[in-house]
Order: C-alpha cells, then structure tokens, then sequence
C-alpha cells in the first residue's frame, strides 16, 4: 500500500526517537566506567545532555503531525543493537570498542537526520527543519571529535595498560 512523504517522515521521526533512546543508553552506560579517561567522559556526558534535547526536537516535530509523546514506540533496531552489544563488552579493551562503537553510532545518526531532513522536504514540513539541522550539527561535532580522539585515547589506554 503506497504511503505519502508525510507518514514515511513520521515513521522516521520515530525511528530516530528509538535511536536516541539507544544513544542515551549507550552513553549513560559508559559514563560509569571511565575513571581512566575523564576527557572522555565530559565529552560523553556533554552529548548525553544534546541528545535529551535532541529527544525534544524529536518530540516537537512529532507533535506537528498531533502525533503524542506515548504514541512513540522505541523499538530497537538491529544494527544499532549490535553496536550496543559491542559497547556491552567488559574487556581491559572496551575504551577502545566503545570509540569504534560510538563512532559508528554517531555516523549512523549524521546518515539518519541528513534522510529526516530530505523526508521533511519532500513532506513539506519545513518547521521540522530547524529541529533537526540543530541535532544534525551536533552530531557531526561529536563524530568529529570521536575521529580527531582516537589517536589519543589509543595512547591512554596504553598508559594504563602499561600501569596496570
Ligand atoms: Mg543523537
Ligand atoms: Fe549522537
């Protein structure tokens, strides 16, 4: 059955809600356990506090279509399951995972928003743009920064390895 550009961008607003709830989760996760590496986590808990208000600017557009906050259901996609999972895993490693893991993630998102914002064009839903040309940037800053880090983080881990 066909669908206009107006349901398929709300299908993707809510596919990105789920998504930011799993980034969050990622986040919240990681931020326990890097007493090793607190540049690391200022900056994770920077984007933890982006990614509450990019939950907003997720909620707003919905509200446009009168779609509800309690009509949001986050379910999990796959891929973005299999990144959590490898951001799961407790090993003397898992700084460096969780870098490979957040830099894909962040890339994931740069990719999803770039679409919601074709999907808000072509649904003419122009007041939804603002919203997400904003979460965009900040994804591409964070992506930037977990790119222009792993260099140092690799040498942390090092330096800790080495103390351990
Ligand atoms: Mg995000
Ligand atoms: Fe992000």
């Amino acid at each position: 059955m066909p669908q206009d550009p107006r349901q398929l961008l709300i299908d993707g607003l809510r596919n990105a809600h789920a998504m930011e709830v799993q980034a969050r989760e990622m986040m919240e996760r990681q931020i326990g356990r890097l007493d090793s590496y607190p540049d690391v986590r200022a900056r994770l808990q920077t984007h933890l506090r982006e990614t509450e208000t990019q939950l907003q600017h997720l909620d707003t557009c919905l509200a446009e279509f009168g779609e509800s906050n309690s009509t949001v259901k986050d379910t999990t996609q796959s891929i973005m399951g299999n990144m959590a999972a490898l951001a799961h895993t407790v090993m003397p490693d898992e700084i460096l995972k969780n870098t490979f893991a957040n830099n894909a993630f962040e890339n994931f998102e740069i990719a999803a928003y770039k679409s919601l914002l074709s999907l808000a064009d072509l649904a003419g839903a122009a007041s939804c743009k603002p919203h997400l040309e904003a979460s965009l940037k900040e994804e591409q800053a964070m992506a930037a920064w977990v790119d222009q880090n792993v260099d140092s983080i690799t040498r942390s881990f090092v330096r800790v390895a080495e103390a351990a």
